[in-house]
């Protein structure tokens, strides 16, 4: 007799994964800092930036990019910055289309509308503006696209229900960021599904240093390990929990009102990349739609033991998933006759349905 239990992720790993935001055709100033997009994927674009620290450190950090289709518009041109639009945005979002590591979310037209508002706040026809944004999107990226986000998390009450009918699968719906210290660490939240089946993810983590001006003062900088480790306590407590890591940060730095992006890659980077590298080895490095897949998995999946085996009903198997069993055989043989060895103590493999054997 055996006893089998699933793990609650593959491999019994927290998901982990980097939201960046506000992608676009923009350039503000002179410096890279002020590449949302407009630069494409070239040698002086934020694009190259991220490639060669972030992706650099951690090969396989996975990352959702938050594109506007659009006039990208994220905050008036008031500083009489130089700004540059009708770049090479479609070479990015091809490129990010491409990449294994990378899915792309919709993030509005122009993110904002002319009253200032984000555009979740209100445009004519959400219906209409979610289809036409998202069937843009794929066209421009060349790939498909089934999630996105309000910008600004504002309005996803106003869209609730019309994404699923514009062919959306995620939303990432809420910013409810881990908080406190030490023992009193507390907040973040799970993935959940709407009324009409569409998954919900939370943003559950930023790297926030507070560098954000050209002379930064000491006391800031010396806070900075203190402020590293804290993180790293807060990522650790989702990790434990097995809530998602969902990290929220954005592309570019400098904005056409001349201020800083509160969250971007460059002013983070000393918070945001030691927290990755951290994180990086502990996680299931995953993108939505993949844990969208895994989910989909275990609603439909369901298993009894008999004996020695473990007899596995699942209708459409989309990723793999992890189970434990007591004690632990030398493999499991899966119906069509090969064999699952265990790595780390768990069986993973994709569950199609019939019996699996466990041969001591
Ligand atoms: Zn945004």
């Amino acid at each position: 007799m055996i006893s089998a239990e699933l793990t609650r992720w593959p491999w019994n790993r927290t998901p982990a994964f980097l939201m960046i935001d506000d992608i676009g055709d923009m350039r503000v100033g002179e410096g890279r800092e002020g590449d949302w997009g407009f630069s494409g994927p070239g040698l002086d674009s934020t694009w190259e930036f991220f490639n060669e620290t972030y992706r650099r450190a951690v090969p396989s950090l996975r990352i959702v990019a938050f594109a506007c289709v659009g006039r990208f518009l994220n905050a008036p041109e008031t500083a009489g910055l130089r700004v540059q639009r009708g770049g090479k945005i479609g070479e990015l979002l091809r490129i990010i289309g491409k990449e294994r590591y990378a899915e792309l979310g919709f993030h509005g037209m122009d993110h904002t509308a002319a009253n200032g508002r984000p555009e979740c706040a209100g445009v004519p026809d959400f219906g209409e503006w979610l289809a036409r944004g998202r069937t843009l999107l794929e066209e421009m990226a060349e790939t498909r696209v089934i999630g996105g986000k309000c910008p600004g998390y504002e309005g996803y009450e106003r869209v609730a229900e019309s994404l699923k009918p514009a062919g959306f699968r995620w939303w990432a719906d809420a910013w409810t960021p881990v908080r406190g210290r030490r023992r009193n660490i507390h907040g973040g939240r799970e993935i959940i599904a709407s009324s009409s089946g569409v998954r919900l993810f939370p943003a559950n983590i930023g790297a926030y240093t507070g560098l954000y001006k050209k002379r930064v003062s000491i006391t800031e900088k010396i806070a900075m390990p203190m402020k590293r480790s804290r993180l790293l306590a807060r990522a650790r407590f989702l990790v434990e929990k097995g809530i998602p890591v969902s990290i929220q940060t954005h592309y570019a730095a400098l904005r056409p009102d001349g201020t800083r992006q509160v969250y971007n890659l460059y002013d983070d980077r000393p918070l945001l990349l030691p927290l990755l590298v951290g994180l990086d080895g502990l996680v299931w490095w995953a993108l939505p739609r993949e844990i969208c897949d895994y989910l989909d998995t275990m609603d439909c999946l369901s298993f009894r033991v008999d004996g020695f085996k473990i007899i596995i009903d699942c209708d459409n198997p989309l990723w793999e998933v992890s189970f434990r069993v007591h004690p632990c055989p030398s493999f499991l043989r899966a119906p069509d006759g090969y064999r699952v060895y265990p790595k780390v103590g768990l069986f993973t493999f994709l569950p199609r349905p019939g019996e699996y054997e466990a041969v001591f």
